[in-house]
């Protein structure tokens, strides 16, 4: 969801790029504007019939097999969408566009309307892009494309905007409600923080709403897994509002828990891990998420995430002082402005895959750890020592990790990476490699020690985490470091 959401989101930063205005007193009221992104939405569309066309005539030519035309989809779909970046990071900055939406349309500071007209043009070369893709999409059987192009299209749309647009507009009439409210005070760094802090609560409150327009859902029908499950949310006092099956056309095995209010909250499991894991495991795998709410995950990512907008908004401060210092002073070009967002833009990634890679790894390892709990002994010894079946073990979260709860958990991860025809070593930034999880998960049955040791060395990483991400966003706050992210 994330990356799908990733072109939308690099759109509306360079739309933020664009804010000031460039052409104030344009005579034609933007005409030549419109004719400009008109013709950038056609060249775009003509670009992903002609890419499309030509696949399909490269796949004929030379036999390919559905995988390796969905290789060539993939890294086709990746070059549209850098010329849709760029397209339109050309129709903001030098077309004029933000302009004749202001000005022409007199949309200027209309309550999100402006800025989602500004985006609009990008939306609509995403979703022209799809269509011109379609009959590569079809004829490498992609999910969704059974039912024909309005299907697709609507599914492709639910996926990649579904939550990224409810937030966006959330996120942008909540910006221009606290601009009419308190006017020029908005561009204070601990006001800017405080709309920031409200509108993601929002989000985050109804982000369980957001899940359910990005996916086709429905609810688990009653029945033994039901029952299994239901049980296991007792016994850890889990509330939540519904179990869901996400139907993904059999082709993705994930299992997700969206929503932090007890009462509005919901646990997908796709169709994929129903039909190939056994009951057990798929409590197991519920447990592991149900580990990511008991250790309060959620909210060290939340804190995770503040502590990185302070060291982007360092970044960006960092990234400005040394332009200014090339500029001797004048820091104005669009030129300059898209130099400096692609370097951040770059510097944001660099930031992810290492940092936060990092500390979703560890956090994924502890849900793991408590996967393996919720189905395993509830007594101190494990009943399991001498072979009895699996089935016989109750939902429980035991002082210890029994042997089976570790061997039922790390049999769902080798059925997930089977079926997914996922090598067990291949590398995984945010969980890391199946093979390693399942070697720790081994190492704690034989050295059940290891598991207070890990839980500590948890412990501590997070007190530093936090520690220094507190101390880093007062630092921020002081130098006035965030004034930086607006104008980058
Ligand atoms: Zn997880
Ligand atoms: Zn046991």
């Amino acid at each position: 969801m994330v990356l799908q959401a990733a072109p939308f989101l690099i759109a509306v930063c360079i739309a933020i790029a664009a804010d000031t205005p460039v052409s104030l007193s344009r005579p034609d009221g933007g005409l030549i504007a419109l004719f400009v992104a008109v013709s950038t939405i056609l060249a775009s569309a003509c670009v992903s019939v002609g890419l499309g066309t030509w696949l399909l005539t490269m796949a004929r030519r030379k036999s390919w097999t559905p995988a390796q035309l969905r290789m060539g989809l993939l890294r086709t779909t990746f070059v549209l969408c850098f010329f849709n970046l760029a397209a339109f990071a050309a129709l903001t900055h030098l077309g004029g566009w933000p302009d004749f939406v202001r000005y022409g349309l007199g949309l200027r500071k209309m309550i999100v309307a402006e800025r989602f007209v500004i985006v609009a043009p990008f939306i609509l070369m995403d979703v022209l892009g799809w269509l011109g893709m379609f009959p590569v999409a079809r004829n490498c059987r992609l999910i969704m494309t059974s039912r024909g192009w309005h299907y697709y299209i609507v599914m492709r749309a639910r996926e990649t905007y579904g939550a990224v647009l409810p937030a966006a507009i959330i996120f942008w009439a909540g910006n221009d409600i606290a601009r009419l409210l308190v006017g020029d005070l908005t561009k204070q760094p601990w006001v800017q923080m405080v709309v920031l802090a409200v509108l993601g609560t929002v989000i985050v409150l109804i982000s369980p709403a957001l899940l359910k327009l990005s996916f086709p859902t429905r609810s688990m029908p009653p029945g033994p897994l039901r029952t299994r499950l239901e049980g296991v949310a007792r016994n850890l006092k889990f509330r939540f509002s519904d179990f869901l099956i996400w139907e993904t056309e059999g082709s993705v095995f994930n299992a997700r828990l969206t929503g932090v209010l007890p009462g509005y909250r919901y646990v997908l499991f796709t169709d994929a891990l129903i039909t190939h894991l056994d009951d057990d495991e798929i409590a197991a795998i519920f447990g592991h998420e149900l580990g990511h709410v008991y250790h309060g995950h959620y909210t060290v990512l939340a804190l995770f995430c503040l502590g990185s907008l302070a060291i982007l908004a360092l970044v960006a401060q960092g990234i400005d002082g040394v332009f200014r210092v090339i500029q001797g002073g004048s820091n104005t070009s669009s030129v300059i402005d898209i130099t400096k967002l692609v370097l951040m833009l770059a510097a944001v990634g660099v930031y992810f895959r290492l940092a936060f890679g990092a500390v979703s790894r560890t956090l994924e390892r502890q849900a793991d750890v408590y996967g393996c709990k919720s189905v395993s002994c509830v007594t101190e010894n494990c009943i399991h020592s001498t072979g009895w079946p699996r089935l016989a073990s109750s939902p429980g979260l035991g002082p210890n990790i029994c042997r089976m709860g570790i061997k039922t958990y790390s049999d769902a991860l080798r059925t997930v990476a089977v079926e997914n025809q996922v090598d067990l070593e291949k590398p995984s930034w945010r969980h890391g490699s199946i093979g390693s999880r399942m070697r720790f998960l081994a190492n704690l049955d034989s050295h059940p020690e290891n598991e207070w040791r890990f839980q500590d060395g948890v412990i501590r990483v997070r007190l530093l985490v936090g520690m220094s991400f507190l101390l880093l966003f007062v630092f921020a706050l002081v130098t006035g470091a965030f004034e930086y992210l607006r104008s980058i």
